[in-house]
């Protein structure tokens, strides 16, 4: 196990097609993926810790306008952003989530605050902006937020009882929670997730992706795993942690049980989406049963790379 590591990164799975996308746009999602991919990287390989690696990930995913997290959170029907992010590392699994945080530039910061400086897992609204006040942790102003695509596309069905996962008109159906997993050369797992759900959602709804189980789960005995896609599958389907339930109870690998997860057991609920797995062994893998779904990895013998479709 000494001496491995492994990194591996979404930043969202849907109808992704190449026949939608600009070249210059292509560039630009590489670039940010590339980016946000080596900075987990670049600590794995020189000896970080595995939190700190999917931390820096998410949080540079979560800077990037591209995404639906952090800066490119989609808008909730009050035209504001609500945003969910949850962490959790595999040796003693601990957790932190939080979920409806409003102004927060990385939310997966304050999970990680949640998880090593609290007594609790889950906070959530208004208490959990109290408790992220007491750290250094960047508040910003609705203009940070604000990303023209997105707003119009949240003002066409304002007025309307829709909700949609980012961009998930009929022509470009994406999935944009951001995660990172990652294996540390001691040997420890973690995973990390970001999202600002779905666009004019309403009535306080949370999808998957702050609830640990769903859409993030580590455990040093069989893997990390980060998912996106339709929030309210992955939960019914506790979908991380039964990647992992797999892999402990049936022996199955990492790729025999995400392959097992996300092609037949999400479908035989219709859940649509997709997950990013890594195991002790420096294992990778990026499921998913969608068109496309932004990803990336890189391990102790595989160079960082990133790729889009199917
Ligand atoms: N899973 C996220 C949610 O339901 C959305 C996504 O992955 O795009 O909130």
């Amino acid at each position: 196990m000494e001496n491995k590591f492994a990194i591996a990164i979404h930043g969202g799975a849907g109808t992704i097609l190449q026949s939608e996308m600009t070249p210059e746009k292509e560039e630009q999602y590489k670039q940010d993926l590339m980016f946000a991919l080596n900075r987990g990287y670049d600590i794995l390989k020189s000896g970080g810790d595995a939190v700190s690696a999917v931390e820096a990930a998410v949080s540079a995913l979560e800077d990037s306008a591209l995404f639906n997290a952090g800066k490119g959170a989609v808008f909730n029907a009050q035209g504001e952003h609500e945003m969910d992010a949850s962490i959790m590392e595999g040796k003693n699994r601990e957790a932190g989530a939080v979920a409806a945080v409003k102004g927060l530039k990385n939310p997966i910061q304050l999970a990680r605050k949640v998880m090593e400086k609290s007594e609790h897992v889950f906070l959530v609204g208004d208490g959990a902006e109290i408790f992220a006040k007491q750290f250094d942790l960047p508040f910003m102003d609705k203009e940070y937020f604000h990303d023209e695509f997105r707003y119009q596309q949240w003002l066409s069905i304002k007025d309307t009882d829709n909700f949609q996962l980012d961009h998930s008109v009929d022509k470009e159906k994406k999935f944009g929670t951001v995660g990172a997993v990652a294996l540390d050369m001691t040997g420890n797992l973690a995973a990390a997730t970001s999202t600002g759900g779905m666009t004019n959602k309403k009535y306080g709804r949370i999808g998957d992706s702050s609830i640990i189980g769903a859409g993030t789960y580590a455990n040093n005995n069989t893997c990390a795993i980060s998912c996106t896609g339709s929030g309210e599958f992955f939960i019914r389907g506790v979908v991380a942690y039964d990647v992992s339930c797999l892999m402990e109870l049936q022996g199955l690998s990492l790729h025999d049980a995400a392959e097992q997860v996300i092609q037949k057991r999400l479908m035989e609920i219709n859940g649509d989406g997709g997950l990013i797995g890594v195991d002790q062994k420096g294992n990778f893998v990026l499921s998913f049963n969608t068109e496309g779904m932004y990803r990336g990895a890189g391990s102790y013998n595989t160079q960082p790379f990133v790729d889009i479709y199917k």
